[in-house]
Order: structure tokens, then C-alpha cells, then sequence
């Protein structure tokens, strides 16, 4: 149990203790977390104050009824929103969305729920629990032999072979004048990518992140596609084998005081885009296209 403590506290905080909104890595990172009760019977269904904006149109007592004596069968990530599916048909659904600062964990028995613990799910083995000090998240329940609607509108996923080069570019000549950090944070399009992977994405493209998206030229749109999908895939294969974000990566230096960009040393500039801090290197990302590229 120590060892999944330990792995949130790592993981969702920057070197500065910077709290980091979970994105799409961190997300699937939580959704691994409660696979640890895969396969086990949900024995207690603990709800605290249900008046909250956490449960809002949700039934709790449909839901605390729904779980109570059902195995957690499955569990699948889609962007920022998680489900974790309950019962021998899996028909029972339990959404999760963490906001800007929903954690999940998973506590030993005998677990006490401390102030902002709103739900926690009691298993032979352990308990599974969320918290969210901020009350921005969202907890769902649905049951039923089709997928529920909140998951069934939610777009494809990065790592879905339906996330393609050609959406990317149509959706890029739809909004021609969005600036690319503001475009790469629309959900619709994007999702899970939050604040520091949309930075991370721009640098690694070597696109400035107030570029409109109208201005990228074919070859730049390809290379923001793959960009994107490949920063997807290594943020979830981080949390699969060491928990921490390799120097070489824009993550490592974007909230240090005085960083320099690990490719070419230049100190890293921060600004407001689309309404978020914003960090960049001045000499890899230039603000026009440059010929040729
Ligand atoms: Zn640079």
C-alpha cells in the first residue's frame, strides 16, 4: 500500500510543488491505481457529503445500491474522464472525472477518510478512494447494457487509430485563428492534453505556441499530429516504468526558476496563452514558420 501512496504523491506535484492538473498521463496513472481492486467485490460504498458539486445529477443512493457487492470487472480511460465498470455483465458504471484537483488512491483497511475524501469503495484487500479539494471533479453513475451517454460522446482518443492526421489538419483550417496552445487544450479535439503536455507538444514540434493555427503549413499539421500522438504515448509508458519525467523533456525544466531549454540551453520564456501560463524556448520555437520547414 505505501508503494501506490507514495506514486501519487510523486507523481502529481513538480519539482517546485507545483500541483499539476491531471492531463491524460496523469489520469491513466490514476485509473492503474484503483485496478488494484480488479477482480475484488466492492463490500462498503462510503459517500460523503453528497450535496456537493462532485455529485451533481448523480443518484448516489442508485449508486451506492449499484455497487455495493459487485466486482470491479474493468476499468478504461478516454481522455481526461475515466470509468470503472462493476457486476458480471459490467453494466454498472462508475464515472470519474478528476478536474483540476481530484486524486484517486488506495488505502489499507482500517483507512479513515480524511477531509476531502468524498468517496471511497471497500474492498476485501484495501479501499479505493477519491478525493477533490477543489470539488471540480465529477462523479457519475449509470446502469445499463448500453454505454451510457457521457461516455459515448466523449471524441476518440490521441492513441485511437480515429485520432488521424487529416482531422488534425481539418480541424487546424477550421480555426485558422486560434493560436496553437489555445487550439491543442480544446477537448473536443485534444483530449486529455492539459496545460504542461500542450507545452511540451509545441516545443518538441518546434512551433511557437501563439502560431495561429491557420499559418502551419501541410508538413507542420503532420508533424503536430505525430508530435502530439507520440507525446501521448511516451507520457503513459513514464508512468509504466519509473514514475518521473526524463531531463531531456520541456516537463523537467518548464517550472524551474531561471530554465533553460534542454535542447539548445536558451533560457525558456513563460507567458499567458489561451489563459494559461505558457512556457516555450525563444530559439527552438520561432514565431514565424521558418522557410523550408
Ligand atoms: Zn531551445
Amino acid at each position: 500500500m505505501l508503494r501506490f501512496a507514495s506514486v501519487t504523491a510523486i507523481h502529481n506535484v513538480a519539482a517546485n510543488g507545483t500541483s499539476i492538473v491531471p492531463e491524460l498521463a496523469e489520469v491513466e496513472q490514476s485509473r492503474r491505481l484503483w485496478d488494484a481492486g480488479l477482480g475484488l467485490k466492492v463490500e462498503e460504498v462510503l459517500i460523503r457529503r453528497p450535496e456537493i458539486r462532485v455529485f451533481r445529477g448523480t443518484d448516489v443512493a442508485r449508486l451506492r445500491e449499484g455497487l455495493k457487492g459487485r466486482v470491479l470487472a474493468a476499468s478504461v480511460a478516454r481522455g481526461k474522464q475515466m470509468a470503472f465498470r462493476f457486476g458480471t455483465e459490467a453494466d454498472r458504471w462508475l464515472g470519474v472525472h478528476l478536474g483540476m484537483a481530484g486524486r484517486l488512491r488506495v488505502e489499507p483497511p482500517g483507512f479513515i477518510p480524511a477531509k476531502h475524501d468524498y468517496l471511497a469503495l471497500g474492498q476485501r484487500k484495501h479501499w479505493l478512494v477519491f478525493s477533490d479539494r477543489r470539488f471540480f471533479g465529477r462523479i457519475r453513475f449509470y446502469q445499463g447494457a448500453e454505454e451510457p451517454e457521457w461516455w459515448r460522446n466523449l471524441p476518440p482518443s490521441i492513441l485511437d487509430r480515429r485520432f488521424t492526421a487529416a482531422a488534425v489538419d481539418a480541424f487546424l483550417r477550421r480555426r485558422r485563428k486560434t493560436p496553437l496552445k489555445a487550439l491543442l487544450l480544446m477537448q473536443e479535439r485534444f483530449p486529455g492534453i492539459g496545460n504542461w503536455m500542450a507545452d511540451e507538444i509545441l516545443w518538441r514540434a518546434k512551433l511557437h505556441p501563439i502560431r495561429p493555427a491557420g499559418d502551419l503549413a501541410p508538413e507542420e499539421a503532420r508533424l503536430l499530429w505525430r508530435v502530439t500522438r507520440d507525446v501521448c504515448r511516451r507520457a503513459i509508458d513514464v508512468v509504466d516504468q519509473n514514475w518521473e519525467y526524463p531531463d531531456a523533456w520541456l516537463f523537467a525544466h518548464r517550472w524551474e526558476k531561471g530554465g533553460r531549454c534542454p535542447r539548445c540551453r536558451t533560457g525558456l520564456l513563460r507567458a499567458e496563452v489561451g489563459g494559461r501560463t505558457t512556457c516555450w524556448c525563444p530559439r527552438c520555437q520561432p514565431e514565424t514558420a521558418v522557410p523550408g520547414t
